[in-house]
Order: structure tokens, then C-alpha cells, then sequence
């Protein structure tokens, strides 16, 4: 077991959040913070120099984290903080670092290392997302991207596809209509919700059922997007598939003389319905 306690810490990595489109958000906690830094690690050093210009924060050295040299990358930052005594940021380009953005396996080589880490709070498109989506947030899953090939993507919606929870989604805007379309076929008509361009001037949430969304103008769907999926409720999607079979199944008992009371039992149990549901469909058998 090991207890961290970071506040005026040493040795300690700040993991900052940076806005998600309204510049406004960027939090004066996360400029100071930035501004105090020896080194700044980033995603795309263009990307942060140009943000931190707008703010007049002129990085003393600015380092990116290469996605696919995290590794590497990683281990340089953390001799520059124990080594060299430095103090370093890492800001992502848009939101939370580690969010489906790299930073976790820097968060974990410092760790590994005897290396706090503390975060700068600030916005996360899927908590703006769910906040405002109506739908359960008292117990959600956040699956971050689905995989790019959809016969790989099929795949991770069935494997989810029984969770009671509200689903979480990023999604690239060429991929939305596509992936909407995967999740009616395979998770069902749930209600959904898009969040679009979240703090930005054209911030949009669309609400619908998935049958109704996967009719939606692709024209219509720019920018950046969220979906959030109503989570597996048992009964609604076995009714809707397959109404007759249960009440069929529940003839073939009372053809076999057993009680109503006991079919309902059989039923329910072997289809793994709620009892509520067959008995009511029993009652209405012709
Ligand atoms: N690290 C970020 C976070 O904390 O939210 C997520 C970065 S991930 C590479 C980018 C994805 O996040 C986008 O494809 C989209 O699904 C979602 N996203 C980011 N900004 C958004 C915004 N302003 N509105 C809606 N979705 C957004």
C-alpha cells in the first residue's frame, strides 16, 4: 500500500485539463500552474504553443509526448523531474490527459518512479455530455471509442450489449452515422442522446430513440460528438423481440397441464424474463 499526499508535494506531476472548445474554461489554477512550470509536456506542441499564446504564457521548454513514443518520452520526463529537479505539466490538447488521449502510461511510468500525480481540473466532453443527457448518471460506463473496423466494432457492442448501465461513446464525425446505425442493430431502439460541439457556439443535444437517429441528415452531424445510450433494461428488449415466442412457449405449458401459476414460473426462468412480463402476457392468452 502506498499513501500520496500531494498538496506542496515533491516530487509531483500535474496533469492538466484544457478546454474542449470555449477558451473561457481554461481555468486560472491551470494557467498559474503552466506559467510555474520548467517543462511542459503536450500532445502536439502547435496545438499547445498556440493555446498558450493566446493566454500569454510563453512555455519555458515545450516537449511533446509523441503517441507513439509515450513510452520513451515518459521516461525522459521522469528523469527531468528526479534527476534534474524539474518541474513538469502535461497538458492535453483538448480535455482530460488519459481520456482517450495518451498520458496514461506517463502517469504510471511517475508513479512506478516514486512520482506523485495530481490533476487541474477542468472540462471532460463525457461528463458535459452526460450531465446534460437526462438519461441514468448515477451509474454509467465509459467506453471511449469504438473500434474503427465495424465488424470489430458488431463485436464490443454485443459484449456490452446486457450491461444495465448508461453508455458512453466517443465517436469521430465521419464514423457517427455508421456507428449509430451498429448500435440500433445491435443494442436495440434504446433512447439516445448526441452531444455535439459541446462549448462551442453550436452546441446541440439530440435526443431520440436509436431508430429515430439512424434516419438523421448526416449533413447535419459536424463537429465533435458524444453518445450516450440508455442501458440494457430487461424486458424492454426481449418484449420487442419476441412477443409471440414467450406467449407460444406459454401455450405449449398449458397443453402440458401445468398450472398457469407454474408456466409463468417455467417460462420466465428458461427465457430469463421478468415474471411480471410473461405472467401478464399469460393473462392475455386467447
Ligand atoms: N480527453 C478528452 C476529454 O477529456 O474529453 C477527449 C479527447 S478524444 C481524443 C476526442 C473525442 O472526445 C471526440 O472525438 C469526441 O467524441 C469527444 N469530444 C471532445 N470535445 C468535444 C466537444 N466539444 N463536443 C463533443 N464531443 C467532444
Amino acid at each position: 500500500m502506498r499513501r500520496n499526499k500531494n498538496f506542496n508535494s515533491q516530487p509531483l506531476l500535474y496533469l492538466i485539463s484544457t478546454p474542449i472548445g470555449n477558451l473561457e474554461e481554461f481555468s486560472p489554477r491551470a494557467k498559474r500552474i503552466i506559467s510555474e512550470a520548467d517543462v511542459v509536456a503536450c500532445e502536439d506542441t502547435r496545438v499547445s504553443r498556440k493555446l498558450l499564446s493566446i493566454f500569454g504564457i510563453k512555455p519555458q521548454q515545450l516537449i511533446s509526448l509523441e503517441k507513439h513514443k509515450e513510452l520513451t518520452k515518459s521516461n525522459q520526463l521522469v528523469d527531468l523531474i528526479l534527476k534534474e529537479k524539474k518541474k513538469v505539466v502535461y497538458m492535453s490538447d483538448a480535455g482530460y490527459p488519459a481520456i482517450s488521449d495518451p498520458g496514461q502510461i506517463l502517469v504510471k511510468q511517475c508513479l512506478d518512479n516514486g512520482i506523485n500525480v495530481s490533476v487541474v481540473s477542468g472540462p471532460c466532453a463525457l461528463i458535459n455530455a452526460l450531465s446534460c443527457s437526462g438519461l441514468d448518471s448515477s451509474h454509467f460506463l465509459f467506453y471511449g471509442f469504438l473500434n474503427a473496423k465495424e465488424s470489430a466494432r458488431i463485436k464490443q457492442l454485443q459484449e456490452i450489449k446486457t450491461l444495465p448501465y448508461t453508455l458512453i461513446f466517443y465517436e469521430a464525425p465521419h464514423r457517427i452515422v455508421q456507428t449509430i446505425n451498429n448500435i440500433n442493430s445491435v443494442l436495440g431502439n434504446r433512447e439516445m442522446v448526441i452531444a455535439r460541439e459541446l462549448t462551442k457556439i453550436n452546441e446541440e443535444f439530440i435526443f431520440g430513440t436509436a431508430q429515430e437517429l439512424a434516419t438523421i441528415d448526416e449533413t447535419t452531424l459536424k463537429g465533435e460528438m458524444v453518445i450516450i445510450v440508455d442501458g440494457f433494461k430487461q424486458g424492454r428488449e426481449k418484449i420487442q423481440i419476441d412477443e409471440e415466442g414467450i406467449a407460444s412457449q406459454l401455450k405449449e405449458c398449458l397443453k402440458k397441464k401445468m398450472s398457469k401459476k407454474d408456466a409463468v414460473e417455467f417460462v420466465s426462468k428458461t427465457l430469463n424474463i421478468n415474471k411480471k412480463i410473461v405472467y401478464k402476457l399469460m393473462n392475455n392468452l386467447d
